[in-house]
This record gives structure tokens, sequence and C-alpha cells, in this order.
């Protein structure tokens, strides 16, 4: 995989992860860490599925806690995470 040198508004892969990770705790990010975070997920598949995939994932942890009222495990994330940078490696 190509990898673009860092410039101040576009993420690279790892930092686009991280801003998915702030929107669905529902954080507020800035003007350009939102565009640059809009650019990235239209170039680049891999932060996109995971984009996608965390949605889900955080859907299901949401039911799955107002249904039992317990702390969302983490590990699950953890799992695609470390899925997707397998991924991003290649
Ligand atoms: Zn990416």
């Amino acid at each position: 995989m190509r990898q673009h040198k860092h410039n101040t508004w576009l993420p690279c892969c790892k930092e686009a992860t991280l801003l998915v990770e702030k929107k669905l705790q529902q954080q507020s990010l800035p003007l350009l860490q939102r565009i640059g975070l809009r650019l990235h997920l239209l170039y680049c598949i891999y932060c996109r599925r995971y984009a996608k995939q965390s949605q889900t994932i955080d859907k299901h942890l949401g039911e799955f806690v107002t249904q039992t009222d317990i702390l969302p495990d983490e590990s699950l994330k953890l799992q695609w995470e470390m899925m997707i940078a397998e991924k991003m490696k290649k």
C-alpha cells in the first residue's frame, strides 16, 4: 500500500481510524479533521471498511449494553482493528 507523506489535514490510515473511533464515541471533530477523514475514506477502502465495521459493531454493542446493562467488551473491536491493520500492511 502506498504511504502518503503526512500532512496537517489529510490523515494517514492510523489517524483516520482514530478519527472514526472518536466519531463513534460522539466526540466532535474540528472541521478540517472531518474533511480529512471524509477524503481519506473516499480513497482508502480499508478505512472505509473499518468505519463501516466499527459502526456495525458499535451498534450491536450498544444493543447488547442496553439489554444487559453491562460494559461492552472491547476485545471484539480490537480483533477487527488487528485484522484491518494486518490488511493494511499488504
Ligand atoms: Zn486508510
